[in-house]
């Protein structure tokens, strides 16, 4: 890697850094968020507004990766805060059933059709874990297929060939999961239905669900082929198997209903994170009412949480929701087309080849000649190219996810003025990409 000077040039988040390598492994709670495949100072940021976010240095910076998805209204939008400081007021736990949680649960099951019931979780990782255990219990089947590149949080058996951060250490796999506990899992490449087909085949009644991200963005962007997810939906359901989509990413952030607002497959069970939380840890998994009612205490599967619809994290959650109407939808829309155009037209300026991918207002940059259609491809970037324009962007003002292997994020506060310092930032960045060298 070239020496990046600039990322270096950060002293108080330097200071912070050392601080937290000190009590914390690798100085970060989220592997991706140490800057380690682009090498630098980890900005530490002190506070976020509308579209902007301010470092412990006091530089401000366009937000494009807005918490990795959340914040699609942007940092501190005056209504989601106001709704938590209402809850906050009233008291912040109370271990008991509470209206707020049955409010979010009403609205997600009004906006998502195939979900009609939905239990409420604190992280991703949790709801897909517990789909999953779900899945088990309802099929009384082992086998679990998932795709390469697609990340679904850190469970144990989902961590083969994830994307996210293991694709940006380009971790094999990870010790501390067992043979037993990842053996169950099959690990198909991504878009590819015929090896769906295969699995199924050689190995009959013995698979209890497949899961997929309804629109990959944890290998950077790469949206299901036509037909895709319609054919792992039949494959399921013509085998015996759950079909379990991944909202957690592309939901309430690709549409009203999420990804499948936008292709209409029906799964059988479906998780969501990110932009239903608010910003705050909430989480869910929903679907089918008769796979939904084997969960304790209706059924014999366990699952629980502690802080599971917490009040201050749903009020935060149906705030944002509540927000979120075909107007709002439509202004991310189109501040992620402009964006788009904009870093096509800087790169294609200085020759440099790359590939934009979108899925709705979701989108990130390959820096290849040809389309990226599985992780196989996704690694075949030059990634190089990358570590030059983020770091370009960064010092002129512009945050970037710290890794090629993950989907940028606007929100509906990335106003005219954000678009203009991005502008602005990106001849310098698409310079820096075309001089990089590996
Ligand atoms: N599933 C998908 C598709 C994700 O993108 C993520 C996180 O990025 C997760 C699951 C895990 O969510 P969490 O980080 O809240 O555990």
């Amino acid at each position: 890697m070239s020496e990046m000077p600039y990322s270096y040039d950060a002293p108080a988040s330097q200071a912070l850094f050392d601080r937290a390598a000190a009590v914390t492994p690798g100085g970060v709670n989220s592997p991706v968020r140490a800057f380690r495949a682009v090498g630098g100072t980890p900005r530490f940021m002190v506070s976020g507004s509308g579209p902007y976010l301010t470092d412990a240095d006091g530089r401000e910076y366009v937000d494009l990766v807005c918490s990795w998805g959340p914040m699609i209204l942007g940092h501190s939008h005056p209504e989601v805060i106001a709704a938590v400081q209402d809850a906050v007021a009233r008291g912040t736990s109370f271990g008991t059933p509470g209206e707020g949680e049955v409010a979010l649960a009403e609205e997600i099951v009004a906006r998502v059709e195939p979900v009609q019931q939905v239990r409420l979780v604190s992280s991703g990782t949790e709801a897909t874990m517990s789909a999953i255990r779900l899945a088990r219990g309802f099929t009384r089947r082992t086998k679990v297929v998932k795709f390469a590149g697609c990340y679904h949080g850190h469970v144990d058996s989902l961590l083969a060939a994830a994307g996210s951060g293991v694709a940006t250490f380009a971790l094999p796999d990870t010790p501390g999961v067992t043979g037993a506990q990842a053996g169950d899992t099959i690990v198909l490449p991504y878009n590819d239905l015929e090896a769906v087909h295969e699995a199924f085949h050689r190995h009959p009644g013995e698979i209890a669900c497949v899961i997929t991200e309804a629109s990959p963005g944890n290998m950077g962007v790469v949206p299901p082929l036509p037909g895709f997810n319609q054919g792992l939906k039949d494959a399921c359901a013509a085998n015996g198997a759950l079909y379990i989509s991944d909202e957690v990413m592309t939901g309430f952030r690709t549409s009203r209903a999420g990804w499948y607002g936008v292709d209409g497959v029906r799964p059988d069970l479906m998780t969501f994170g990110k932009v239903m939380g608010g910003g705050f840890p909430a989480a869910a998994f929903g679907g089918r009412t008769d796979v939904m009612e084997h969960l304790a205490p209706a059924g014999p599967v366990y699952q629980a949480g502690t802080l599971s619809g917490n009040p201050v994290a749903t009020a935060a959650g149906l705030a944002q929701l509540r927000l979120l109407d075909d107007a709002a939808y439509a202004t991310v829309n189109a501040v992620s087309d402009q964006i788009q155009t904009l870093v096509s037209q800087a790169l294609s300026k200085e020759g440099v080849a790359h590939r934009l991918q979108s899925a709705s207002n979701m989108f990130s940059v390959f820096f290849t000649d040809r389309p990226v259609r599985d992780y196989t491809d996704a690694r075949a970037q030059d990634s190089f190219r990358y570590t030059a324009f983020f770091h370009s962007l960064l010092a002129n003002g512009v945050y970037l996810p710290p890794s090629s292997f993950e989907s940028w994020f606007v929100s509906t506060a990335h106003d005219e003025r954000a678009l203009q310092r991005i502008a602005d930032a990106l001849p310098a960045a698409a310079r820096a990409a075309a001089e990089a060298t590996a």
